[in-house]
C-alpha cells in the first residue's frame, strides 16, 4: 500500500486563493486587511520566516507592515510598539516573530496583543477560547494540521488521534481541535514509556516533536493519517520531519511530507486569521 501524499504547497495555494478573493473584496469596501510582523534580533532562520511571511501577505492582497528592530530594543519599548499597533485601525493582525531575545518576556509581549489582533492564536486568552469550544483564532499550525487532515475527506466521529508532543504552540492545540473534531485523543511525549503502543492504535498520528525518525513504519496502523510537524535536517544537511517518511508512506493512508507539508500550511493559516481579523473588526 502506497499512501496518498497531503501536499501543503498545493492545498496552500487553493486556501491562499480564496483568502486573496476575501482580502480583495474587503479592500474594495475601503478596509484592505494589514498584518504587522515584528522581528527582533538577527536569528538567520526568523528572516527567512518573516520573509516568507511576508511575501505570502503581498501575493494574497493583505498589506504588511514589517517593522525589524535591534536585539538591543528593551522590552519597554517593544511594548510601547504594540500598544501602538493595537490601535492602529489599519492593522487587523500583530504577529511578533520568535523567538525574542533573552532580555524580554515573550508572555509578557505575546500577553500584550489585542485579542483581537492575535492572529498567532498564542496569548492565554486565545488558548482559553479553544479550550472552551469558544470562537477565536487558532495557532496557525495545528490548524493548518486540522485542514490537511480535513482535505482528507475522513470523518474524525470516533476515530483515534495521537498526537505526539504537548507545547502550548502545537501539540495541546493540536489535541483539543481534535477532540473538537470528535476524535478520540491521547498525548504522548517524552516521558511515554511506550511510544509505538499508542501510535499503532491511531488513526491520525500527529508528529511534533523535533527529532527525526520518531515516528517509523512499524509504529504506524496500516491506512493511518500521518501529519509530520517537524523540522530536522538528515544526516546529509536535508530538511526532514519526525517521520521515517520512505518506509511509513507504505504503510500509512495518508501522509504529509517535510518539506511541502505543514509548512506552507502555518503560513496559509496566518492569512486565513488575519483576514478574519478584518472581517470581524
Ligand atoms: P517543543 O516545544 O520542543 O516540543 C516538543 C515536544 O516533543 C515536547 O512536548 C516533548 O515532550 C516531546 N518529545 C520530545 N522527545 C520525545 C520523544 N522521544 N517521544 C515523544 N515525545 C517527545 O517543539 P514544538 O514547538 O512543539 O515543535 C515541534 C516540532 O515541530 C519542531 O521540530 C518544530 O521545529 C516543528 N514546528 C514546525 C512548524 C511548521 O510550520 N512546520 C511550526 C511549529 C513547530 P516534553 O514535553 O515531555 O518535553
Amino acid at each position: 500500500m502506497t499512501a496518498q501524499i497531503i501536499d501543503g504547497t498545493q492545498l496552500s495555494q487553493k486556501i491562499r486563493a480564496e483568502v486573496a478573493q476575501r482580502a480583495s473584496a474587503l479592500t474594495a469596501q475601503g478596509k484592505q486587511p494589514g498584518l504587522a510582523v515584528i522581528l527582533v534580533g538577527d536569528d538567520p532562520a526568523s528572516h527567512v520566516y518573516v520573509r516568507n511571511k511576508v511575501k505570502a501577505c503581498e501575493d494574497a492582497g493583505i498589506r504588511s507592515v514589517l517593522e525589524k528592530y535591534d536585539a538591543s530594543l528593551s522590552e519597554a519599548e517593544l511594548l510601547q510598539r504594540i500598544d501602538a499597533l493595537n490601535q492602529d485601525p489599519t492593522v487587523h493582525g500583530i504577529l511578533v516573530q520568535m523567538p525574542l531575545p533573552p532580555h524580554i518576556s515573550a508572555h509578557k509581549v505575546i500577553e500584550a496583543i489585542s485579542t483581537a489582533k492575535d492572529v498567532d492564536g498564542y496569548s492565554v486568552l486565545s488558548a482559553g477560547e479553544l479550550m472552551a469550544g469558544l470562537p477565536g483564532f487558532r495557532p496557525c499550525t495545528p490548524y493548518g494540521c486540522m485542514k490537511m487532515i480535513e482535505s482528507t475527506g475522513i470523518d474524525l466521529r470516533g476515530k483515534h488521534a495521537v498526537v505526539i508532543g504537548r507545547s502550548n504552540t502545537v501539540g495541546k492545540p493540536m489535541a483539543l481541535l481534535l477532540l473538537q473534531a470528535n476524535a478520540t485523543v491521547t498525548i504522548c511525549h517524552s516521558a511515554t514509556p511506550d511510544l509505538g503502543y499508542h501510535t499503532r492504535q491511531a488513526d491520525v498520528v500527529v508528529a511534533a516533536v523535533g527529532r527525526r525518525n520518531t515516528l517509523k513504519a512499524d509504529m504506524i496502523k496500516p491506512g493511518a493519517i500521518v501529519i509530520d510537524v517537524g523540522i530536522n535536517q538528515d544526516e546529509n544537511g536535508k530538511l526532514c520531519g519526525d517521520v521515517d517518511f520512505a518506509n511509513a508512506k507504505e504503510v500509512a493512508g495518508f501522509i504529509s511530507p517535510v518539506p511541502r507539508g505543514v509548512g506552507p500550511m502555518t503560513i496559509t493559516m496566518l492569512l486565513v486569521n488575519t483576514i478574519e481579523a478584518a472581517e470581524r473588526i
